[in-house]
C-alpha cells in the first residue's frame, strides 16, 4: 500500500525550482498555482510570445517539481517499486518543459545563461537518469548555435559510460557525435540499441537508413537493400495527410537511397513528390530548401532527366551559392555533352568550401571532364586531384583507381571512345551512391528548432572530421 506523504513545501526564500536563479518568492511563487491549460507555454511559444512562454514554462517546471517531490520522491525513497513508472513519466514531462525553456532562451538570445539554468535544475529529480538528461541539454547547448562538435563532445563525456545509458535521445546524440569514431561492429551495436528503444516511426526509419548506409559503405548491397525495403514499407504505413515537413524529407531521402539499388524508377518519382511536399511547409531556411532542391536534382539525375536535374540544381544554387550543387550541375552538362559549360561551372567551384565527401565528388567529375575533353593540362590537374583523396571504403577506392588509370592512359595519348565510356560508367556508379553520406541526423529539438542550421553545420563537422 502507498503511504500518505506530506506534500512538499518549497521555502519562499530558497532559490526557485525553475532554474532562474531568483528567489522563489520573487519568481514563480505567485503564478505557479494558477490554473492553466497544459501546453500553454508551447502555445505561447508557437505564437512567438517568447517572454511570456518563458515565464509560463518556468512556472510549469516549478509546479511539476513540487508535485514530483510530494508524490513521487517519497515512495521512491522508500523503495516502492510501482512508482518507477511514475518516475518515468515525471522525467519525460519535465524534459519536455526544459526543451521549451531551451527554445525560449534560444529565441530570446539568452542561451549563454542556459548552462547555469541547467546546473540549477540538476537536482529537481534526484536520480541519475535525470542528471543524464541535464547533460543531454548541456551538450545541445554547447553545440549551439554553431554546432561546435568539440565542445559538445566534451560536454557529453560527463555522462560516463554510454553502455549504461538507455535513454534514446542521449543515444541519438551520442551516435551523432561519436559514430565516426567507431568500428563497423560498434556502430551497428549502437544503431541497433537506438532502434530497439525508438518509439516513433520516423526515428525507426532514420536509424534503419543509417544502418543501411553502413552496409552500403562496405559494399554489402543486399543487406542495405533489405533494410531499406523494410524501412520504406514501414514508412508507407505512416504516411498520410498529417505528415510533417521533417517526415516527408526523411521518407523521401530513404526512398531516394533505395531506388537505384532496386532499379525502381517509380520509387524515385515517389521520393520526388515527398521532397516537393516537404518544401510546401514554411519550415526551412534557404540552406534547407537548397538541400531539398539538390536532392530532387539527384532523383532527376537518377531518372536520366538531365534538364529537370539541371533546373533543380540551379534552384539549389540560387538559394545557397557555392554548394555541391555546382558540381552536380556540371555533371549534368557532362552527360548532355556540353563540355565547355561543365568546365565553366567546375572552374567556379571553391573546393575548400565543400565537405570532404562532396570534395571527392568534385574530383570525380573533374576527372571525367578531363578524360572527355582530352585536355593535357586538365588531365594533369585531375591526376593531382585524384591523389588528394583517400577512401576507407573499398568500393570508392576501386573507382578512384579506375579513374586514375583512365587519366594516365589519356595522358599517354591513348584516349579513345572506350576509355571515355568507361570513365562515364565509373562516374555514374559513384554518383548513384552520392547520397552515401546523407545526413541522417535526429530532429534534436523537435519541430521548431532550426533543423537546417543543424543540417548545414553538420556538413562542416563531417569535413573537420574527415578532412
Ligand atoms: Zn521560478
Amino acid at each position: 500500500m502507498l503511504k500518505k506523504y506530506t506534500p512538499y513545501v518549497h521555502p519562499r526564500k530558497a532559490q526557485c525550482l525553475c532554474g532562474s536563479g531568483l528567489k522563489f518568492k520573487r519568481c514563480c511563487f505567485d503564478i505557479y498555482q494558477k490554473e492553466r491549460d497544459v501546453g500553454a507555454s508551447s502555445e505561447l511559444f508557437n505564437n512567438k510570445k517568447y517572454k511570456e512562454a518563458l515565464i509560463q514554462c518556468r512556472a510549469d517546471i516549478t509546479r511539476y517539481t513540487i508535485w514530483h517531490r510530494s508524490h513521487t520522491e517519497p515512495p521512491l525513497k522508500d523503495g516502492y517499486e510501482p512508482i518507477y513508472e511514475i518516475l518515468d513519466i515525471d522525467i519525460k514531462a519535465l524534459s519536455e518543459m526544459v526543451r521549451i525553456l531551451f527554445k525560449c532562451h534560444e529565441r530570446l538570445n539568452l542561451l549563454k545563461e542556459f548552462p547555469a539554468v541547467l546546473d540549477r535544475l540538476r537536482e529537481n529529480i534526484k536520480v541519475e537518469r535525470w542528471r543524464h538528461h541535464i547533460v543531454y541539454f548541456q551538450t545541445l547547448c554547447a553545440l549551439s548555435p554553431n554546432w561546435n562538435v568539440k565542445t559538445g563532445r566534451h560536454e557529453l563525456k560527463k555522462i560516463g559510460s554510454i553502455e549504461e545509458v538507455n535513454d534514446v535521445e542521449i543515444l541519438q546524440l551520442f551516435c551523432e557525435l561519436e559514430l565516426e569514431e567507431f568500428n563497423f561492429t560498434e556502430k551497428l551495436k549502437l544503431i541497433d540499441k537506438i532502434l530497439n528503444l525508438s518509439e516513433k516511426w520516423i526515428d525507426v526509419l532514420q536509424y534503419q537508413s543509417l544502418k543501411a548506409t553502413q552496409f552500403l559503405l562496405i559494399n554489402d548491397i543486399e543487406e542495405a537493400k533489405s533494410l531499406l525495403i523494410g524501412a520504406v514499407k514501414e514508412a508507407r504505413k505512416n504516411i498520410d495527410n498529417s505528415i510533417t515537413a521533417y517526415e516527408a524529407l526523411r521518407t523521401g531521402e530513404t526512398m531516394l537511397l533505395l531506388s537505384p539499388l532496386i532499379n525502381d524508377e517509380d520509387l524515385a518519382l515517389e521520393a520526388v513528390s515527398l521532397l516537393k511536399k516537404s518544401l510546401e511547409f514554411e519550415y526551412w531556411t534557404s540552406a534547407g530548401e537548397a538541400l531539398i532542391y539538390r536532392e530532387i536534382g539527384d532523383a532527376r539525375k537518377r531518372l536520366d532527366e538531365w534538364e529537370q536535374a539541371k533546373e533543380n540544381y540551379a534552384k539549389s544554387l540560387e538559394l545557397s551559392p557555392h554548394n555541391v550543387s555546382q558540381v552536380f550541375l556540371a555533371e549534368c552538362y557532362l552527360y548532355t555533352e556540353q563540355l565547355s559549360e561543365a568546365k565553366a561551372l567546375l572552374d567556379e567551384v571553391l573546393p575548400e568550401k565543400l565537405t570532404y565527401p562532396n570534395y571527392c565528388d568534385y574530383v570525380f567529375v573533374h576527372a571525367v571532364l578531363s578524360i572527355a575533353s582530352g585536355d593535357t593540362e586538365e588531365l594533369n590537374n585531375s591526376e593531382k586531384l585524384l591523389h588528394t583523396i583517400e577512401f576507407k571504403e573499398p568500393l570508392f577506392r576501386e573507382r578512384q583507381q579506375s579513374l586514375l588509370i583512365s587519366v594516365l592512359k589519356c595522358k599517354a595519348n591513348c584516349s579513345n571512345e572506350n576509355i571515355i565510356k568507361r570513365a562515364f560508367a565509373v562516374l555514374k556508379g559513384v554518383m548513384r551512391s552520392a547520397n552515401r553520406y546523407l545526413i541522417f541526423q535526429p530532429n534534436f529539438m523537435g519541430i521548431g528548432i532550426n533543423l537546417n542550421k543543424v543540417v548545414e553545420d553538420s556538413e562542416k563537422v563531417h569535413r573537420e572530421r574527415i578532412g
